[in-house]
């Protein structure tokens, strides 16, 4: 292995979906609705397969489908509100996983250094790194343990985030609403890291996939509209997320045409083009959403008010087998402390270095339920602070929930 790779031998998603083949647990672990997408994409998707253009089954321009990126263009011109140029201000990318790695490959020179916020969605360190930079981490810490968390108790300390930032700083990646915790990062927060990306003059990459998945009175905040921030961002989206349909991986970064450029490099040699008739099934269902954009039948507003009850129902299982969950305010994870019911396991039966490791593998054997280790979403120093959680995703079936439930129950 080239030595800039080195490092990333290991991926949680790689080694927990081959332990779903072999032991067929209830799978709660790897982030995907396990029902319907909806029929509006769908739809849409099988219209394009029988199209009466031929052309639609063939390469499209290479920055994103014209078609589509009109569509983001306008949709996030209406949510930014300000113009964004659709040939120039947006790139189509293959799912979320590309615009995030074109951002780094494109952004970055041997020795800069990225901030990164922990637990962070696991790609973004080795991401960094592959590209010659230097991850720099700090974590999000629970004000308390007990009684009701909710994602909002998860905080940064100021003075460290402040000390992180020097003349090697290219930037800051942030994740709002937040892959696990279901944090959405507040107007204060988020005006905070603004000021210091401002003062140190670096850039910021706003993953922000789950956007539309925000639980009532908590509002999406998208960093790039606060003042002078546009000119130094680079936001995230991912139709797989927007729409549910993870397996279809279009994904976007929009931010002004200069920085945007960077990442346009890397995609022209890389991936080049990504595929046709997706686009246009996802340009379809952007147009669909725009027409009923105020209306509460919006996937935009429906998705979050679908998964609320499956939020509510998961968190009260979890505490009542004795687990102490976060209750996120946006996305469709949750993290839970399961330190109370060690006397119920046998971790000496697995290897693994990190408690949460050994706990979920112990779990997907012997119990039959299958969550993601958090410390994956941490760096080397700071794993330990995640290995007394889970992380458990709830876009699944009710009765998958319930026998979720029924499994825990019948095991404490
Ligand atoms: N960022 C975060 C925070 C995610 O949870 C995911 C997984 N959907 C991605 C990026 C990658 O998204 P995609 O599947 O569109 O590549
Ligand atoms: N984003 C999803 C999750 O966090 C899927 C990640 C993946 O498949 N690599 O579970």
């Amino acid at each position: 292995l080239p030595n800039r790779l080195k490092g990333n031998e290991k991926s949680v998603w790689v080694e927990y979906i081959q332990l779903a083949l072999q032991y067929k647990p209830l799978n709660l672990g790897q982030g995907f609705p396990d029902y319907y997408a909806p029929e509006n994409v769908t739809n849409a998707l099988a219209a394009t397969a029988k199209s009466d253009n031929p052309l639609l089954q063939q390469y499209t321009r290479g920055f994103g489908h014209p078609r589509l990126v009109n569509a983001i263009a306008k949709l996030y011109s209406k949510l930014i509100n300000r113009d964004l140029n659709p040939n120039k201000e947006v790139l189509v990318t293959a799912g979320a996983y590309e615009a995030l790695y074109a951002t780094l490959q494109g952004h970055t020179n041997p020795g800069d250094e990225w901030i990164i916020i922990e637990p962070f969605f696991d790609c973004y360190a080795p991401m960094v790194q592959s590209a010659g930079g230097i991850p720099r981490y700090i974590a999000l810490k629970p004000k308390s343990t007990s009684g009701t968390v909710t994602s909002g108790d998860w905080v940064f300390d100021r003075k460290e985030l402040e000390s992180l930032f020097n003349n090697k700083t290219k930037g800051i990646i942030i994740n709002t609403p937040h892959n696990p915790i279901g944090k959405v990062f507040t107007l204060d927060e988020l005006q905070f890291i603004a000021n210091l990306a401002k003062k140190w003059d670096t850039l910021v990459v706003s993953d922000e996939v789950y956007e539309h998945i925000v639980y009532e009175p908590y509002k999406h905040i998208r960093i790039a509209t606060l003042p002078d921030m546009y000119e130094r961002t680079i936001t995230i989206g991912s139709a797989g997320k927007t729409f549910s349909v993870t397996g279809w991986k279009i994904g976007w970064a929009y931010g002004p045409e200069n920085l945007l450029y960077n990442l346009q490099v890397v995609h022209q040699n890389s991936v080049y083009t990504c595929s046709t008739p997706i686009q246009e099934a996802v340009a379809i269902g952007f147009e669909l959403e725009m027409e009923r954009f105020d209306q509460s039948e919006c996937y935009f507003r429906s998705l979050a008010k679908e998964l609320l009850p499956k939020r509510d129902y998961m968190a009260k299982f979890l505490q009542e087998v004795g687990m102490v969950p976060t209750i996120p305010e946006g996305g469709y994870f949750m993290l839970a402390n399961w330190s109370a019911l060690e006397n119920k396991l046998n971790l000496h039966e697995e290897t693994d270095e990190n408690k949460d490791y050994r706990f979920t593998k112990w779990m997907t054997k012997n119990v039959g339920l299958q969550g993601i280790p958090p410390s994956a979403f941490y760096g080397p120093e700071h794993k330990h602070l995640a290995e007394d959680y889970v992380r458990y995703c709830f876009i699944k079936k009710d009765e998958n929930l319930k026998a979720a439930a029924d499994i825990l129950k019948k095991w404490v």
